[in-house]
Formats: C-alpha cells, sequence, structure tokens
C-alpha cells in the first residue's frame, strides 16, 4: 500500500490553489534575498508553493535557481527574509531537522550497498524500526517498478534505474516536499522524456509537493502545474505552462519560453474592441486586440507565436494581418516545416507549419514570394 499524504494531488478539483486567496501554502518564501559579498544571487523575492504542487524554477543558468532550491533545503542560509513551512519559519532549522529532501543530479549512490539497503540507509538513521524500514523499502522499490532488481548494486543497473532509485531514497523518508535539481540532467533525451512521465505518475500517486530546478523548457511545461521563470534572482512569471506561452508577462518570458516573433511599434488607433498597432520599423499598420491589464498607449510589442502564423502563396481578405515576404530559409522537421521569411523588417519573421498530410500540404521553397498571415486574436500585446 502507497502512503497517501493529505494532500490534494494535482489535477483534482482542488488543482489550482494559487487562485484561492484563502488557500493555505505549504511553502511561503518571503522578500527572501541572498547577497554573496556584492552580488546578489535573489533579491527580495516572495513565493508561495501549495500543497500538491508539482513547482518548476526555470531560467537561464546563473539566475538563482539552485540557490532557491538550496535555501528551501537549508544547504544556504537567507541573507534576508524568511521561508515559512505550514506556518513555521524553516531558515534557523537545519537541513535534516526541516520535513524536506534533496535529490541532487549526481545520485550519489553508495556503490557498495545494494539498491534496497541503499534505499534504507536514511531510515536507519533516522533509527526507525526494522519492521517499518522493511515496510518502507519494498513500497518504494514498488513505487519505482524496482522490486526483482532489489539485491543488485548500483553499477548494476542503468542510469535510468539509478534515477529512480534515487528518487525512492529521496521519497522514503516521506518528506512533506522533495527537491530536486537537475534530476534528469545525466539521462538521454528519450529516457528522459519517459523519466519525465515517471515523475509526473509518481508524484501524482503520493501528493507529495515536489519542486524542480531545471533550464529544460519542455521539461517544465511537462511536469510542472506552475513555472517560475526566473532571471537575475527576481520572478518574471509564476503561472501554470499555458500561462506562461499563451500569455506571457514580458518580452522576456515570450522568448524565454518557446519561440516567438516580437514585433515593436505602438498602438495609434484604438477602440474598445480592436486596435491598430504601427510598426516602428516600416510604419505598416497591423490589427490588434486590447490586452486586459495593459493601457494602449503603454503597448510596445506585438507578440505572436510562429504556429499561430501562416505562409501563403495569395492574399486572402479575412481579418487576416499579413506581411509581404520572401523566403530565406526552410527547415523540414518532419511533422513540421519551420520558414524564415524576410518582411522587409529588421528582423525575420519565424513561421511553424504543420505537415498535416503526407503529400498534399502546401510546401514552400527557398525565394519564394509569400505572404505572412496571422488572425489579430492570435497577436499579443506586451508593456515589457
Ligand atoms: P545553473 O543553471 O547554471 O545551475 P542557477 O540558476 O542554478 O544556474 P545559481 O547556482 O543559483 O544559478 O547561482 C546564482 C548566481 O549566484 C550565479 O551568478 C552564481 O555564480 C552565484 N553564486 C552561487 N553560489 C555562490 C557562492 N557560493 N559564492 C558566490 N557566488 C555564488
Amino acid at each position: 500500500m502507497l502512503a497517501l499524504s493529505e494532500a490534494p494531488a494535482v489535477g483534482s478539483e482542488t488543482s489550482t490553489p494559487w487562485t484561492n486567496a484563502q488557500a493555505t501554502p505549504l511553502v511561503e518564501i518571503r522578500s527572501v534575498s541572498k547577497q554573496y559579498g556584492d552580488f546578489t544571487a535573489i533579491g527580495d523575492l516572495s513565493l508561495k508553493i501549495y500543497p500538491g504542487e508539482f513547482f518548476a524554477l526555470l531560467g537561464p543558468s546563473g539566475c538563482g535557481k539552485s540557490t532557491l532550491l538550496r535555501m528551501l533545503a537549508g544547504f544556504e542560509t537567507p541573507t534576508a527574509g524568511e521561508i515559512l513551512l505550514n506556518g513555521e519559519d524553516m531558515v534557523p532549522m537545519p537541513p535534516e531537522k526541516r520535513p524536506v529532501n534533496m535529490m541532487f543530479q549526481s545520485y550519489a549512490l553508495f556503490p557498495h550497498l545494494t539498491l534496497e539497503q541503499n534505499i534504507a540507509f536514511g531510515l536507519k538513521r533516522m533509527k526507525l524500526p526494522k519492521g517499518e524500514i522493511d515496510s518502507r523499502v519494498e513500497e518504494m522499490l514498488q513505487l519505482v517498478q524496482m522490486t526483482t532488481q532489489a539485491k543488485r548494486k548500483p553499477h548494476q543497473i542503468s542510469g535510468g534505474q539509478r534515477q529512480r532509485i534515487a528518487l525512492a531514497r529521496s521519497l522514503a523518508r516521506r518528506p512533506k516536499m522533495l527537491l530536486l535539481d537537475e534530476p534528469m540532467g545525466a539521462l538521454d533525451k528519450k529516457l528522459r522524456r519517459e523519466t519525465q512521465l515517471e515523475l509526473m505518475d509518481i508524484q501524482h500517486r503520493l501528493g507529495t509537493t515536489f519542486v524542480i530546478v531545471t533550464h529544460d523548457q519542455e521539461e517544465a511545461m511537462t511536469v510542472a502545474s506552475r513555472i517560475a521563470i526566473m532571471d537575475h534572482g527576481k520572478l518574471m512569471q509564476v503561472a501554470p505552462p499555458i500561462d506562461t506561452y499563451e500569455t506571457p508577462a514580458s518580452r522576456y518570458v515570450a522568448e524565454f519560453v518557446g519561440d516567438t516573433n516580437i514585433f515593436t511599434g505602438s498602438v495609434t488607433a484604438a477602440g474598445s474592441s480592436a486596435l491598430d498597432f504601427t510598426l516602428e520599423v516600416s510604419g505598416q499598420s497591423l490589427n490588434a486586440l486590447p490586452q486586459p491589464g495593459i493601457a494602449a498607449p503603454d503597448a510596445r510589442y506585438l507578440n505572436v507565436r510562429p504556429e499561430k502564423m501562416a505562409v501563403s502563396k495569395d492574399r486572402v481578405d479575412d481579418g487576416s494581418n499579413y506581411l509581404r515576404g520572401r523566403i530565406d530559409e526552410v527547415a523540414y522537421l518532419g511533422n513540421l516545416s519551420t520558414y524564415y521569411v524576410d518582411v522587409g523588417l529588421d528582423q525575420r519573421v519565424l513561421v511553424q507549419m504543420t505537415n498535416s498530410q503526407r503529400f498534399g500540404s502546401e510546401r514552400f521553397a527557398e525565394d519564394d514570394n509569400v505572404w505572412v498571415s496571422w488572425y489579430p486574436q492570435d497577436g499579443q500585446l506586451l508593456d515589457r
């Protein structure tokens, strides 16, 4: 039997606690800063993480992801601020006293111990009774589907299996929160995909709160209930994956999460349901929709994702925005074709089209004169 925590698993009715002002967070980070000498690794950061979340910290190298995770684990002390777990300040608490466990990228399994002894190691240090240790080890081996290999040593299993044993060992102590620092960094791409799905399944079954650090945006999108996108020790946006992609808060987030086209310009005419956005470089006017939370005069960019655009030989009067261009480069990716189109601005436009038919899909070649189009509702105005 799995030891299910009381935490609601993400996917249930209570799966969006961040939208409920009354919901009680598991972790509350309050105005936390971390200085190394003059250097600010984390600057005045506040964040709530809820029970049962699979929370991802995403950002470029050096943005402070690991520093934040290490402060949650207790390996680093904040220079200022508080970190509460179930309302209790964790900052004065040493790592081993926190109901938190950390799984590192280098799994650091003991080579001379069997897999079951590796899982039992931390439980013995907790001085649990032998019967309790045995049943937890068995439960964890079942959880990661490694029961039949229990007597092997780490060098007798694959990299993916070692990762699963490391996970089992981290979860055996039944932490309230598991911290994972690039846990799939050592796995190849295919195994990484499989492991992501396994990790989601295990997290869902246990209901334990997971916080993962990754610089792989696809990985964060796959596993996470919410993603915190960081830059220079600050949070740029904290939102479910779909929101970071479809309604990024800024140009930085739009460009960090997936590919995109950002046009610079300003709103030159504004009605209640439609706007004219005039491109700075060419003076061409495009149709856009008002963006909630952004006053028309503040809009500086129009963000359009490549798959929301189409390339065509002819222009049809269907209310789309059209830019005249010439195909500069084509990348055929099998399922998709990516077109880099010179539209006479100071940037190439990236368009992605699905090859939904084996031979029927219309394809284009370098130097073809084309129209690039998108519907006004598929563009998003940004003010920063
Ligand atoms: P990566 O993806 O490369 O691991 P990260 O986002 O996890 O990066 P951190 O390891 O948190 O980044 O580091 C944040 C910043 O703090 C970096 O600029 C790093 O050089 C700096 N830093 C981290 N630890 C120390 C330290 N002990 N002393 C001084 N500077 C440090």
